[in-house]
């Protein structure tokens, strides 16, 4: 499969992996090869002076369905590159359990994600500076988005050039699209070209972390670019069990690699990049955390750190599927040989056609009701339906709109279950567990389903396959809500950055007590921003390396 890969994207290469370390000490430890871990590894090497090593618990992202856009659907649940966590039982779910996907390969989880572009709102970041965290304010972050980018429309205030990542508008001009977007406009949800501009709100095409047909995980825009120099080390297949403390200053980490138990030591730092299920698991079972929660599992107590592991968010959603009047639909495509044959070729000859497509297409964010002064509600409108079985199209022409609430307040934990790395964790969402995430769901449903019946999306709304949204009284609503939403896959702020006493990190992202140990990647958010997470864990991490280089410089 690696060889088909590179045939197919020519140039592209492949990450060049060690299947050992060569050294047993070097300046700077990166666990976890994800969306913040490739950026890390490749921004502390850079200088040539520091010697890297990127441990990574997956194995190389040789699967060509993991760069080809649509590949998605093919990958995010597929056990050769998923931790797919177990979740438990939700009381505001009727006792509802699920799997959770999280990329365990080359580039995390933005190796398996949607792909979509969105780096949320001013005001979340604002927010988090609020919070005292300086230095993460809107103006301050700005800058690490724009250098992490290379944006197909070219530069202004809002975008770079010339950075690693590629960003692009993957799809165009699709009808169906087209007309949810003029269907959002009469209803108020005017079209916006840009939701990473000078507004969030409004509707239109997705921009997405993929280029000319090729999905640009973070291993692929950040790794694969440096995999020449001499001072930087990945290796996959390595799963880090337990950080090793002298006192209270991290010097070791132990990892299982080949079936056999191996130690490295930093001489400046260890970087935590597990994301926000593995980074307060490895923190839990190395002793900091809650003390009584580590006492409990026999986990000596290293430091009593309380917020470890709480504040867990994400966005809880649903989907409502339709049936769609024209034959447009990637069901379409894919309901017989020769469409699948055209769709291939498209691919091939001109990296184009639903191959190419992101999970989502379009997106819309608004305001749930009157009063509310910037987006709470995100939809996503993807070009198929998967009505009957979650893993198959439907057999007939049909699309789906995904609708989230952006700033839940309920908030989750994840907690050790054992002293072992091996275990999964607990993990409790307690998905809508305030009377303010249900409501605002349910209004934002009726907001959407308002979308829908306008009279520019008649031509393809040919009705629902669950529910319709405007049909149905809001308990109705509000039980279907409850019955058939899930993960966004966005989990954040297990690792919360922050002053107060549940916080885990400092706004430098060091974990607080101990000394030696850093935490960058989507744990850190102090509260989880408006819209998906990739975007902003990238930044996260351009941003945490630069304050990693200046206090090793302040330090010399
Ligand atoms: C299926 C799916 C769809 C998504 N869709 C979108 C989308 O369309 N747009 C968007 O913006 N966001 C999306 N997200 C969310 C986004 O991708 C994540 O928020 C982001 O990738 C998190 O980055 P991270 O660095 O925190 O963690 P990850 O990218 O998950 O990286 C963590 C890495 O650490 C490794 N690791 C964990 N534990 C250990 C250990 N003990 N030792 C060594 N390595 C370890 C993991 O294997 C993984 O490679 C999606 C996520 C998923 C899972």
């Amino acid at each position: 499969m690696g060889r088909t890969v590179n045939i197919f994207f020519e140039g592209a290469g492949e990450v060049r992996v060690a299947d050992k370390t060569t050294r047993s000490e070097y300046d700077y430890v990166v666990i976890g090869a994800g969306s913040a871990g490739c950026v890390l590894a490749n921004r502390l090497s850079a200088s040539g002076k520091n010697q890297v090593l990127l441990l990574e618990a997956g194995g190389q992202d040789r699967n060509i369905w993991l760069h080809i856009p649509i590949g998605y659907a093919k990958v995010h649940m597929r056990p050769q590159f998923n931790w797919l966590y177990p979740t438990q039982p939700e009381a505001e779910l009727g006792g509802r359990s699920a799997t959770i996907p999280r990329g365990k390969v080359l580039g995390g989880s933005s190796a398996v994600n949607g792909l979509v572009y969105i780096r949320g709102q001013r005001e979340d970041y604002d927010g988090w500076r609020q919070l005292g965290n300086v230095g993460w304010g809107y103006d301050d972050v700005l800058p690490y988005f724009r250098k992490s980018e290379d944006q197909s429309r070219g530069a202004n205030e809002f975008h770079g050039v010339g950075g690693p990542l590629r960003v692009s508008t993957a799809q165009h001009d699709h009808p169906l699209c087209d007309a949810f977007i003029a269907a959002a406009a009469r209803a108020g949800v005017m079209q916006n070209d840009d939701f990473n501009g000078p507004v969030q709100e409004g509707a239109s095409y997705y921009q997405s972390t993929s280029s000319n047909g090729r999905r640009y995980s973070t291993a692929t825009a950040y790794l694969k670019p440096v995999r020449g120099r001499a001072n930087l080390e990945v290796v996959v297949d390595a799963c880090v069990d337990r950080l090793l403390f002298e006192g209270r200053r991290a010097i070791g980490a132990r990892y299982r690699l080949g079936g056999e138990t191996r130690e490295v030591k930093a001489r400046r730092e260890f970087i935590l990049a597990a994301g926000a299920i593995g980074s307060p698991h490895l923190l839990q079972v190395s002793g900091i955390g809650p003390a009584t929660l580590l006492r409990a599992h026999h986990v000596p107590v290293v430091h009593d750190l309380p917020g470890v592991g709480r504040s867990l968010q994400d966005h809880y959603n649903v989907h409502f599927g339709f049936r769609s009047k024209q034959r447009v639909t990637v069901n379409d495509a894919m309901a017989s040989n020769a469409g699948r044959l055209k769709m291939g070729l498209q691919y091939l000859f001109a990296r184009g056609g639903p191959l190419s497509y992101t999970a989502a297409s379009v997106g819309a964010f608004f305001c749930s009701r009157p009063g509310v002064t910037r987006p709470d509600i995100q939809v996503h409108l993807n070009l198929f339906s998967r009505s009957q079985k979650i893993t198959e199209l439907d057999g007939f022409s049909g699309f789906t709109t995904v609708i989230c609430q952006l700033r839940p307040e309920s908030r989750g934990s994840i907690e050790i279950t054992s002293p072992s790395f091996a275990q999964f964790p607990r993990i409790q969402f307690n998905y809508l567990s305030t009377e303010t995430d249900r409501t605002t769901l349910v209004r934002g449903i009726r907001k959407l389903g308002d979308i829908l019946h306008q009279p520019e999306f008649a031509p393809f709304f040919g009705g629902e396959l669950g529910i319709d949204p405007q049909r149905v009284s809001d308990e109705e609503l509000l039980a279907f809500v409850r019955a058939r939403g899930g993960t966004s896959q966005h989990a954040s702020c297990t690792c919360r950055m922050g002053t107060d006493d549940n916080a885990v990190v400092d706004a430098r992202l060091r974990v607080r007590g101990v000394q030696g140990l850093r935490v960058a990647d989507a744990s850190v958010m102090p509260a989880l921003v408006s819209g998906n997470t990739n975007a902003p864990t990238i930044m996260i991490a351009e941003k945490a390396s630069d304050m990693i280089e200046g206090d090793a410089k302040r330090r010399a």
